[in-house]
């Protein structure tokens, strides 16, 4: 029987979307959604499995998936020894201590015999020991940022992206402890012919990437500016320069990196290029 890689996924959640989204980019297709937890994929040889993403390191560790998609945050605080193959640079945030708006704030010294909710007690565990700190750390699933008006705990150590949480329940955030985005994971060893397959869904999630962080970018330039403006422009070998049917003008191609793009551009517009378009790249293959 051919191989087939089974990717557990976070069935409902803050990194589901954006793992859907990343597979279709992929032209892998799959059904998800309506209550199901499996589901094979038309077109790639993957299986997909719907899960709590707290449980998929532990599913990846025993071999029952191939490959996950956790937050950092959760592949770390679980402790398994899973490996990380790719960061996907989704679903960003922190894991940060916050304490009372209004409360003074001198330091992690002054965590000292306080006790601290979280959901994350080995994250925060450590932590502290490598800051020499003790406090009592209670451990709590959710809602974490209500411990202190309940009474429960001096400060809270979550997850935090805007920080509007916090503030909505008069929170201040003093101390950030671990960042956090969506990495896929493997076990510590794969089967050769599972390598294979992951290396090609590697290769595909590479090439995404990379068309999301570049522009293809199309100007027209006169003759004499050519030689400033092809400077600017890099592009992939160099940027392709043909005619225009108006004489002494030029039209430019290119690709260029999204910051270069903005840190370039005006110095490309003072250079005399005119009609400026900015396009979408879908995929780039290097
Ligand atoms: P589950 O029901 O699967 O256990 P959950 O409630 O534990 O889900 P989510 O809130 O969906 O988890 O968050 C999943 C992951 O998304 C977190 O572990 C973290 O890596 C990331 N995350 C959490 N909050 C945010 C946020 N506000 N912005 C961006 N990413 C976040
Ligand atoms: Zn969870």
């Amino acid at each position: 029987m051919s191989s087939v890689l089974r990717i557990a996924l976070q069935k409902s959640g803050r990194l589901s979307e954006d793992s859907y989204q990343l597979f279709k980019e992929c032209g892998i297709r799959f059904d998800y959604g309506t209550g199901k937890l499996k589901s094979v994929s038309s077109n790639f040889p993957a299986e997909f499995l719907f899960l709590r993403d707290d449980d998929i390191p532990g599913y990846v560790e025993d071999g029952v998936a191939d490959l996950g998609i956790v937050g950092e945050n959760v592949a770390v605080e679980t402790g398994r020894p899973v490996q990380t193959i790719h960061k996907l640079g989704f679903s960003k945030c922190r894991l940060s201590i916050a304490i009372p708006r209004g409360n003074e704030w001198t330091g992690v010294e002054s965590l000292n015999g306080k006790n601290i909710a979280t959901s994350y007690p080995n994250l925060l565990g450590n932590y502290l020991a490598g800051q020499g700190v003790q406090a009592n750390i209670h451990e709590i699933s959710g809602s974490v940022e209500i411990a202190p008006s309940i009474g429960l705990a001096e400060a809270v150590c979550d997850i935090v992206s805007s920080g509007s949480t916090l503030m909505s329940n008069g929170l201040q955030e003093v101390e950030t402890i671990f960042r956090s985005e969506a990495i896929l994971i493997a076990p510590s060893e794969l089967a050769p012919d599972k390598q294979v397959l992951v290396d090609k869904l590697l290769f595909r999630i590479k090439s995404v990437q990379a068309a999301k962080n570049n522009k293809y970018i199309v100007l027209n330039a006169p003759n004499h500016a050519l030689d400033k403006i092809v400077a600017l422009l890099p592009g992939m070998k160099s940027p392709t320069v043909t005619p225009l049917a108006t004489e002494g003008w030029s039209s430019v191609y290119s690709v260029l990196n999204e910051n270069e793009f903005w840190e370039n551009i005006e110095a490309i517009r003072a250079a005399g290029a005119e009609g400026i378009l900015v396009i979408p790249i879908e995929k780039m293959i290097y």
